[in-house]
């Protein structure tokens, strides 16, 4: 991929360029912008024209042999560090300054691109930090966070920073139809307005079957249902299809953004129509606003919020599952007062 087919970051894109064509690189960058938008895929496409044996500028040419290791996935002089788990550990910076010692082994310049260096405990920023401080030479580092508070501001400082900025839902949509080649232009902007602008989020899952779950979910929410037994069987049925599904966390992700949207759509001046995506969405949406009062639709961020932090200590999948929807899906007494009268 060029920086130039980097789709809604035109900033990025030219400062990236500018540097690459006029051979004044900066020891590092610091790509920071909200998830998903885009900022490893230009930190891959910086990669890819400096490794490239062509002299051409800031596009790689494709087909030289420095070109076919990159896109093999298997170039001696580019490095890619990830969260190990959640976090990067100090191990992985302590192997990357062994790394960097020796010189490049191929290219002129070897390049390293750091993931979510926002993950950093603090022992491991200060580790970065001195590699930052005493770059060694034939070495670019490309840095991404998606936080604008860094743990260390001395980070920021050090890095000449790279600003990426949230996607509309027109630009996310037409970057998921690249991405997902099945994808119809419905399909789309349906989950381009579920991955709240950032369309890297889905990169890793099956959007079709995630559509489809997420679909309905919200049919199960706003469903009326004949009495307690059928709740209950709804939400048991819907627990388990999301325990199971890999994108378990986006789902949540996506379930709090529906219940916000509502909110936002429910304080809202009456009548003002906004653009919240497709049309049945927006129908959705409408739905739900009279489903729930505010009070309500909070308590659901609470609940939510409270299964995400079960899960990130490690709770049993499905029991969450099964307590979220639970109470996603009780009466609330507006509906109790309708059933009895
Ligand atoms: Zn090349």
């Amino acid at each position: 991929m060029r920086l130039t087919e980097l789709i809604g970051q035109p900033k990025a894109v030219n400062l990236l360029q500018r540097a690459l064509a006029g051979g004044r690189l900066a020891h590092a960058y610091l790509l920071a912008g909200p998830d998903g938008v885009g900022k490893a895929t230009a930190a891959r496409a910086v990669a890819a024209a400096l490794l490239c044996r062509e002299e051409i500028g800031s596009a790689p040419c494709g087909a030289c042999p420095g070109c076919l290791q990159f896109a093999s996935g298997n170039h001696p002089d580019f490095l890619h560090i990830r969260p190990d788990g959640a976090v990067i550990k100090i191990d992985q910076v302590r192997e990357l300054k062994k790394a960097l010692a020796f010189p490049p082994l191929e290219a002129r310049l070897r390049v390293t691109l750091l993931e979510e260096v926002h993950t950093m405990r603090r022992e491991a920023a200060n580790s970065l930090l001195k590699l930052l401080e005493e770059p060694p030479p034939d070495n670019l580092l490309l840095l991404t966070t998606d936080e604008a508070e860094p743990l260390l501001p001395t980070i920021f400082s050090r890095c000449q920073v790279i600003p990426f900025s949230p996607l509309s839902l027109e630009v996310s949509a037409a970057i998921l139809l690249k991405m997902h080649p099945g994808l119809d232009q419905e399909g789309a902007r349906t989950l381009a307005g579920l991955a709240g602008g950032s369309p890297g989020r889905t990169r890793d899952l099956d959007h079709a079957a995630l559509l489809q779950l997420h679909r309905d979910i919200l049919t199960g929410l706003l469903a009326g249902h004949a009495g307690e037994a059928d709740r209950v069987v709804t939400a048991l049925g819907l627990a388990a299809r999301v325990a199971k599904n890999e994108g378990l966390e986006t789902l949540l992700d996506l379930l709090r953004l529906f219940f916000k949207d509502t909110m936002i759509a429910a304080t809202c001046s009456r009548g003002q129509s906004h653009d919240r995506g497709p049309h049945h969405l927006v129908q959705i949406l409408s739905r739900a606003r009279e489903r729930w009062n505010l009070q309500e639709l909070s308590d659901s961020i609470q609940t939510i919020d409270f299964a995400q932090q079960a899960l990130a200590r490690n709770c049993n999948r499905q029991m969450v599952c099964d307590v979220l929807f639970l109470r996603l899906l009780a009466e609330t007494p507006q509906q109790q007062a309708t059933r009895t009268g």
